[in-house]
This record gives structure tokens, sequence and C-alpha cells, in this order.
């Protein structure tokens, strides 16, 4: 079964220096839809909405807390909550965000809003995640794990080609040789609402 080493022409590996070894970051693993203790992380990035300048928050990454789960520590960036009032409930995403850490002062201004937000890093909160697919050629956008295709094995796929045909240059890592083809889309986790710290059990 297996072939005489003299006779495969071997050279000798490159000088590997064990200390500095460095361990594959492995494939994360998406937690699924659902409801999650979060943690955030760094400070929010200070900003306004786009067309009516409310105050908008990005948040730093919300670390998802599982503890033994293989996604425990999954890291959802670029989660945004901003002051305008929602439409039908008398709230806003900030006052959700504050709200689902047990926060329970009553902040007015936005200096006060901003300094409640910056008080809440490394303080858990709760919020409903969910999964989507978004592909940045064409817009198409997906929402909801319940819509993914599922693989043979019957759980809900984390990439899947872009069904509007969209394609991309894919270059390979070892040989340098770059090809077109279909555009891969990546699942990526976002936050859906921000609740309060009771609807975890
Ligand atoms: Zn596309």
């Amino acid at each position: 079964m297996s072939a005489d080493v003299n006779d495969l022409n071997l050279r000798e590996p490159d000088t590997f220096d064990w200390d500095e070894y460095e361990p594959s970051a492995g494939v994360y693993v998406l937690p699924p839809a659902g409801i999650y203790r979060l943690l955030p992380i760094e400070l929010p990035v200070v900003g306004a909405t786009q067309q009516d300048h409310y105050l908008q928050f990005e948040l730093g990454p919300l670390a998802v807390m599982a503890d033994g789960r293989p996604w425990d520590g999954f890291k959802i960036n670029y989660q945004r909550v901003n002051v305008k009032p929602w439409p039908k409930r008398r709230s806003h995403g900030v006052a959700d965000y504050l709200t689902s850490h047990g926060y329970q002062g009553r902040p007015q201004s936005n200096d006060d809003y901003i300094a409640a937000v910056q008080s809440l890093v490394n303080h858990p909160c709760v919020g409903v995640i969910d999964h989507k697919v978004y592909c940045k050629s064409c817009g198409y956008t997906l929402k909801g794990q319940d819509k993914l295709p599922k693989d043979e094995s019957g759980a809900t796929v984390t990439r899947m080609v872009c069904p509007n045909g969209c394609r991309e240059t894919r270059v390979n890592e070892q040989t340098g040789e770059a090809t077109e083809q279909a555009k891969m889309l990546f699942v990526n986790v976002e936050v859906r609402a921000f609740v309060p710290p009771e609807r975890l059990k």
C-alpha cells in the first residue's frame, strides 16, 4: 500500500519554526436563528442617519454568548441602531438596545444617549438573531434562516450562488491563477430585534 519513500524523489520540507506555528481559524459556525445573550465588546461608532440626521450607532462587534456551543463567541458586525421613532410603536432602536441590557436610565438628549450606549460596552444584552444573504453586485437579499436552501443533511446552507447570475473573479491562493465563476454569497447573521432580558429564559 505505502509507496517506498525512496521512490518518490522527495525534497526535504522548508525549515519550520514550531514556536511560530499558527493554527487554522477553522470554519466559523453560524449560530442558528434564535434569541441569544450578546456582548458588545468595543465602543460603538457614533454617526447619523443618512436622510434625517438622527443619532445612529454602529455597534462594535456583538459576541454571541453560548457557552459550550460551537458558535460561542461568534461576532455580529456592523449592527446599527438609531433614535428615529419606529412607525408603529412608541420606541426606537436605541431605546430597545438600552432596555435589552436591563438599562433603567431615561436619556433624552443626544449626549445622554451617547453616554448611555457607551456605558454598556462589555455588558450583555439580548437579541433575536437570524440569517441573511446579500449580494453587493445586484442587491439580492434573502432574510430568514427558514427561507434558505438546505443541504443534503437537511441543514440550511452557509453559502449559495447568487440566484441572479452574478459572476466574480477568484484567484487561487496557491497558484495565483484567476478564474471567473458564479458569485458565491456567504450567509451572515444579523440582529433582527433587541428585546428585554426577561425574554431569555
Ligand atoms: Zn447578485
